[in-house]
């Protein structure tokens, strides 16, 4: 996790001989057209995501939005954009900036998904953020009540949360959490995290707004299925990421997260810090080129 931040770390990684088959795992390109083909390829409901985050410049942050109104074009244009939404980090538009250019920002990019018939959901990210994203949120849904977010059961907050935004109309991503956050705010022990995964998945079940259940775990996806049956909710998704579990995603029907852009480095490392069989799977390519 802390390679993900590091500037030595991503030097040495951003120019080893690393084989585009790593990169490429994970991430479906650096160009919008290799977004694009990425969807037609998966033939399955997909939540495209820009590369980028801690923005603390203007013009980057404006790079990001016309990014994002690029793709949401190309979409369009090849008829793809019923079944592919946009993933936007508050970071990456400004957030850190000012909060309220991350607002408009984020108003253009829904104000674009609107005219080509789609969606736009808010990532969540550390926790120094929450509450900023959840206010964005908020104001976004007063226009575009079709805005989702992302809650994460390892936050000792998640549940209250959860509560709040159980309701007709709302939309709300369930993850575990990917950030490396201090135990005042967040609950350490990764069982006690899925116990808050289960917990949180009932919240929104119980409720009368769109659950998207976005993990690889076996036992969370065959518990959600349970539950689901038990209040007899149909309208939910399940979502995974780009390149894990390709089969598992082709069987529920998942959601697939997919990453793209120039940006990869941070989005990789936080893949590889998840699971150790990966970083194998990416030096064994450091070393057999
Ligand atoms: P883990 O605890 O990582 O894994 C549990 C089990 O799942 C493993 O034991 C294994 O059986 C299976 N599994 C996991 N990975 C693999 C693999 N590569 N191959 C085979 N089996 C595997 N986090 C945020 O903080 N903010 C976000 O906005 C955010 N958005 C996300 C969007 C989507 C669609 C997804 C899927 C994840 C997102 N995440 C986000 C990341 C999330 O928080 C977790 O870090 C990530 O999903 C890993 O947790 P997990 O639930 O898959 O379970």
């Amino acid at each position: 996790m802390a390679a993900s931040r590091n500037e030595t770390v991503r030097h040495l990684v951003a120019t080893a001989p690393i084989t585009r088959d790593v990169v490429t795992r994970f991430v479906a390109g650096e160009t919008t057209e290799s977004a694009v083909q990425a969807v037609r390829t998966l033939n399955l409901p997909v939540t495209l995501d820009y590369l980028g985050e801690d923005t603390e410049d203007k013009a980057q942050a404006e790079k990001t939005v016309q990014a994002y109104l690029e793709l949401l074009d190309a979409l369009h244009a090849a008829k793809l954009a019923r079944n592919a939404e946009v993933s936007v980090k508050l970071s990456a538009v400004g957030q850190a900036l000012d909060e309220s250019l991350a607002l408009t920002n984020a108003s253009r990019i829904c104000a674009a998904a609107e005219q080509c018939g789609t969606t736009v959901t808010l990532d969540m990210e550390d926790h120094t953020t929450t509450d900023s994203t959840l206010r964005v949120l908020d104001e976004l849904r007063r226009t575009w009540p079709w805005v989702g977010a992302v809650l994460q059961s390892y936050l000792h907050r998640t549940l209250e949360d959860c509560e709040r935004l159980a309701k007709a109309g709302s939309r709300v991503r369930l993850v575990k959490g990917a950030y490396a956050e201090p135990p005042d705010v967040a609950i350490q022990d990764p069982h006690e995290v899925d116990l808050n995964y289960v917990r949180c998945a009932n919240v929104l079940l119980a409720g009368e707004g769109y659950p998207m259940f976005a993990t690889h775990d076996p036992r969370l996806i065959d518990i959600i299925g349970e539950r689901a049956r038990w209040y007899d909710k149909t309208e939910f998704e399940h979502q995974m990421l780009y390149g894990v579990r390709p089969d598992e995603q082709r069987r529920l029907g998942a959601r697939v997260y997919v990453p793209y852009g120039e940006q990869w480095y941070g989005y990789l490392m936080r893949r590889l810090a998840e699971r150790p069989a990966n970083v194998t799977f990416f030096l064994r390519s450091l070393v057999s080129r």
